[in-house]
């Protein structure tokens, strides 16, 4: 079974890597305090027995070689990069239970058929360089003129940041989309609060949630507010009116399956004393499923048709951002599942609401991911805590379902 301290003891030296500041650790990518984090990871690397290489875009590849040189691989492991006053579980975790894991078979003195790599990949977070480039490089999403169109905060390329953290800045051998791969699993804390709730150990995560914006534009009439309120053309009144039932709506009918914001809203002429003849207002749309965002925008239509005759308004929707959801692999997260039952945990079916590096190799290879308690959802905050047990429990999913995939054809 896996070491709780050993990981606890990992997770917490890595802490220590970080920026100066008030609390929590800071570590941002291709920084000197991400290159001591860097050099920290190898080494454990080297000290379980792993092959380890660090590519031209800074991403650790820990490999463990199969018998069988030409079956697909399997590939685990986060992210190591944090946001600003961050815990020390959140991407980190995930890459030293897959270490917890390739340890696990080496003092096991089993021999995989697949070769098993663990990763710990840059640029997850977006708090310096735009969120998922370190993945989305390795699945060969970015190029290498995207190097020099990227910057952080203070105008520095990424190019320019690769360089001074020692890499050629050139993308020699990072994009490994061609590879054929059995799976890629990222263990990841959940980052809400259900499985600590409902006390379950991991979460079998069957897709990461996509991300649905429109813009509606309600247009009415302006006039004074003494016009008799049967008589008015309420642009604001209108747009309320929507937000309100929509809101409704998704929380009577797609509890746990869907959200819906509304971050913005804008009135014309924007006067104590004018009845609006504008709104605009943004509609965010959250789901692990196609089929929700289909059935939402139906019913928004039929909603926004009852509204115009109303409130004697038009409305017009303007989607300027589609996401699709990430659905895993469904032979992986068979796989995990089994391996959480065979453990004999408790566990359930979930989807991931945040984006995550594995919904970028979702593209190019077959993704799952394992879930582990996050206490009280705490998350992105020196408050984020899962206990070492939980992540020992997280670490002997994944050894087991490595083993199951890498018996697999
Ligand atoms: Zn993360």
């Amino acid at each position: 079974m896996a070491d709780a301290k050993r990981i606890y003891d990992r997770l917490k030296t890595l802490s220590a890597f970080s920026e100066k500041n008030e609390e929590g650790t800071t570590r941002l990518s291709y920084t000197p305090e991400y290159r001591r984090a860097a050099d920290y990871v190898k080494a454990q690397m080297e000290e379980v027995g792993l092959q380890v290489r660090e590519d031209a875009a800074g991403i650790i590849w820990g490999r463990l070689p199969g018998t069988d040189p030409n079956a697909p691989k399997i590939l685990s492991g986060s992210h190591l990069d944090t946001v600003r006053c961050s815990g020390f579980y959140d991407g980190q975790a995930g890459i030293i239970c897959a270490l917890e894991a390739a340890q696990m078979i080496q003092e096991s003195g089993i021999q995989l058929k697949r070769d098993f790599e663990v990763a710990a990949i840059p640029m997850e977070e977006g708090a310096r360089f735009p969120n998922l480039s370190g993945s989305k490089l390795a699945a060969g999403l970015l190029k290498e003129e995207d190097l020099d169109q990227l910057r952080d905060t203070e105008g520095i390329t990424l190019r320019q940041a690769m360089q001074s953290y020692g890499l050629p800045g050139r993308l020699d051998g990072v994009d490994r989309s061609g590879e054929p791969v059995k799976a890629f699993l990222e263990l990841h804390m959940e980052q809400g609060p259900i499985l600590e709730e409902e006390g379950l150990d991991v979460g079998v995560v069957e897709s990461i949630f996509g991300c649905y914006w429109k813009t509606i534009t309600v247009r009415g009439e302006v006039s004074h507010p003494s016009t008799p309120m049967e008589r008015r053309k309420d642009a604001g009144l209108a747009a309320c009116r929507i937000v309100t039932d929509i809101s409704r709506h998704v929380e009577e009918v797609y509890q746990g399956r869907a959200t819906v914001t509304c971050g913005k809203m804008r009135f014309h002429p924007d006067e104590i004393n004018a009845i609006p003849s504008r709104a605009v207002f943004s509609l965010d749309f959250r789901s692990g499923q196609q089929q929700c965002f289909d059935e939402l925008d139906a019913w928004l239509e039929e909603e926004i048709a009852q509204v115009e005759r109303a409130y004697r308004v038009t409305v017009e929707q303007e989607v300027f951002s589609n996401t699709p959801p990430t659905p895993s692999d469904g032979a992986v997260v068979s796989a995990i599942r089994t391996a959480a039952q065979e453990l004999g945990l408790g566990w359930k079916m979930m989807s991931s609401g945040a984006g995550h590096d594995a919904m970028i190799f979702a593209k190019v290879w077959p993704m799952g991911m394992v879930f582990i308690p996050s206490h009280e959802g705490y998350t992105h905050s020196p408050k984020e805590y899962t206990s070492p047990e939980a992540l020992a429990r997280g670490a002997d999913v994944l050894y087991e379902a490595i083993r199951i995939l890498d018996k697999e054809n």
